[in-house]
């Protein structure tokens, strides 16, 4: 399996958690260090060739990917009038067009094999909007619409594509808020707290298990409640 974005945050929990059941798991980091017991490989999905690349590299030492977990994002928060075409474009490339690449690439192999497994890491504020993530909850939504396509193209092949719509996590992505904006989220989770990333990891783990065979196009929110009712 392979989790884009694995080398921390929720990607590495995600990653911990298919290997503590036993799977072969790859993650791509595009900075710094490959973390320990997986097959790290360079990627920014930012990059047609450097996604091809990854793939040929795991294909090579592990075998074709069966479960893909697109989970690699960024932010890049502005109130609209403040937020310039790079703001906006460079986000949609990454989580949006760059989910597209990844799983392009991934489809090939699991229409032959006539399986597979496709989670895509969406968010709650996809669904909700949030001031100052216009770009970001327009990338997020689009994985929707993404992923709703892809379970009528690929269905009839066994190969079944999810979304997971988180919360608030508790990583760097939230750790760069303010007290006050954090304080303020928490306000309005009725569970009152932010999640951990683990909890995040065992709905992707069960979209990828036997057990969620019949589930597909389906939006599965991992939010303390936030999103009720979107
Ligand atoms: P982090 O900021 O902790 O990690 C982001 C990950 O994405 C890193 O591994 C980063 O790699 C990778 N990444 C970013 N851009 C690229 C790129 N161009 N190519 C390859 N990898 C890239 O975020 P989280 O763990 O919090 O978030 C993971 C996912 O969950 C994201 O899609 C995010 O939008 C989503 N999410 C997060 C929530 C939260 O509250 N934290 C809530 C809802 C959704 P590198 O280390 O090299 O920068």
């Amino acid at each position: 399996m392979l989790v884009t974005g694995g080398n921390r945050g929720i990607g590495l929990a995600i990653a911990r958690a298919f290997a503590e059941a036993g799977d072969k798991v790859a993650v791509t980091y595009r900075s710094g260090e490959p973390p320990e017991g997986f097959l790290g490989v360079k990627c920014d999905i930012t990059d047609p060739e450097q996604v091809e690349r990854a793939y040929k590299e795991i294909e090579e030492k592990q075998g074709a990917v069966e479960v893909l977990v697109a989970n690699a994002g960024v932010t890049r928060d502005q109130l609209l009038l403040r937020m310039s075409e790079e703001d906006f474009t460079s986000v949609i490339d990454t989580n949006l067009t760059g989910t597209y690449r990844v799983v392009k690439r991934a489809s090939r192999a699991m229409l032959r094999a006539r399986k597979g497994r496709i989670v895509l890491i969406s968010s709650v504020v996809g669904l909700m909007g949030q001031a100052g993530q216009a770009n970001y909850a327009a990338s997020k939504a689009g994985l929707v619409g993404f992923a709703r396509s892809l379970s009528r193209e690929l269905g009839s092949r066994n190969i079944t594509c999810n979304v997971v719509a988180p919360g608030f996590v508790d990583t760097d992505m939230t750790r760069a808020l303010s007290d006050e904006q954090r304080a303020d989220i928490v306000k309005q989770v009725p569970l009152g707290r932010y999640a951990e990333p683990d909890e995040i990891a065992s709905s992707v783990r069960f979209l990828a298990s036997d057990e969620a065979a019949y589930i597909t196009g389906a939006v599965i929110p991992v939010d303390g409640g936030l999103g009720m009712g979107h």
